[in-house]
């Protein structure tokens, strides 16, 4: 081989290895569905220690109460609505800054900039994933823009939304879903949403349990500027419409099976489960039946008196 050729074959790998900064990808899974090699996204991702997405257990945590969530506009439908192949999700961009949330013991207001769909949930409950979790990203109104809040401990506010399977299909993800069908095969694609899609048809209905915790974005760079809020109730969602998400393509060209990242370990972090509460501490849903019980075995107990 002369010294031309092997020049030549040097520059051609030097030139396949010279990957943009944004070719990552999620591990594929095995042929029995378990993930088993990590993500070795490097930086920040392998080595940070407040890492996203956790297991979320009410045995980890610690109470919390904080001031209702305000939702501002999120009513209204999002404005030209675009649905994006980002090539790891699918994602509507928002663009006007009147839409954003405050409220929930956030640090302020913060403003909506876009929300996409995990398939398999990131966060798990008790050691149990859900079908889908959409993340609705937000950063600090202090800040002009996303860009800019990422480099700020708590500069970014995202809202984890997990949904359940159900046998009902849910309407607003088959709106996501009916126009996924335009942009599947092309990272990179658009398409304008087939119908009216308000922030506010994407959160549970009970908005004041949650877990909070400080963490990163679970895409690289895994920047550690997030505040989370993972909601407890989930929404229901029909299997076929999870499987459909599947269909969607990837930068190499292939189906986009799954994209949670591993979970990650809490290390020093406190993690805090916010509800409302009664003046013993316990949530609203174990306050109702104990307290009548014991009101009712009173009364028996005063009427046997009685008639002694
Ligand atoms: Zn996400």
């Amino acid at each position: 081989m002369n010294y031309f050729v092997a020049a030549q074959l040097i520059a051609f790998f030097l030139l396949v290895d010279t990957r943009p900064d944004d070719e990552w990808h999620y591990p594929t899974p095995g042929s029995n569905g378990i993930i088993s090699e990590p993500e070795t996204w490097g930086g920040q991702c392998d080595n940070g220690r407040r890492q996203s997405p956790i297991d979320l257990t009410q045995a980890a945590a610690v109470r919390g109460e904080f001031a209702p969530f305000q939702f501002n506009n999120y009513k209204l439908p999002i404005r030209q609505a675009q649905l994006v192949n980002t090539g790891h999700s699918v994602q509507v961009n928002n663009a006007d800054p009147a839409v954003s949330v405050q409220g929930g013991g956030l640090p302020g207001r913060f403003v909506l900039d876009q929300m996409h769909f995990h398939w398999g949930s990131e966060h798990t409950i008790g050691g149990v994933r859900y079908g889908l979790e959409l993340h609705l990203v937000h950063h600090d109104a202090r800040y002009p823009t996303l860009g800019d809040a990422v480099a700020a401990r708590n500069g970014v506010a995202v809202l984890g939304v997990l949904f359940h399977v159900s046998a009902q299909p849910n309407m607003h993800v088959a709106l996501i879903l009916d126009t996924a069908k335009d942009v599947r095969m092309e990272v990179g694609k658009g398409a304008p949403l087939k119908g009216k899609l308000s922030p506010y048809n994407l959160l549970p209905q009970n908005r004041t349990a949650y877990f909070r915790y400080e963490g990163s974005l679970t895409t690289p760079a895994c920047a550690e500027a997030v505040l989370w809020t993972v909601f407890t109730e989930s929404i229901g969602v029909s299997l076929e419409q999870v499987e459909q998400f599947k269909a969607i393509h990837d930068q190499t060209g292939q189906e986009l099976v799954n994209n949670f990242r591993s979970l990650q370990p809490l290390n020093a972090r406190a993690l805090v489960y916010a509800t409302e509460w009664d003046q013993l501490g316990r949530g609203p849903a174990s306050l109702c039946q104990p307290r009548l019980l014991t009101v009712l075995a009173a009364l028996l107990l005063s009427a046997k008196a009685l008639l002694r």
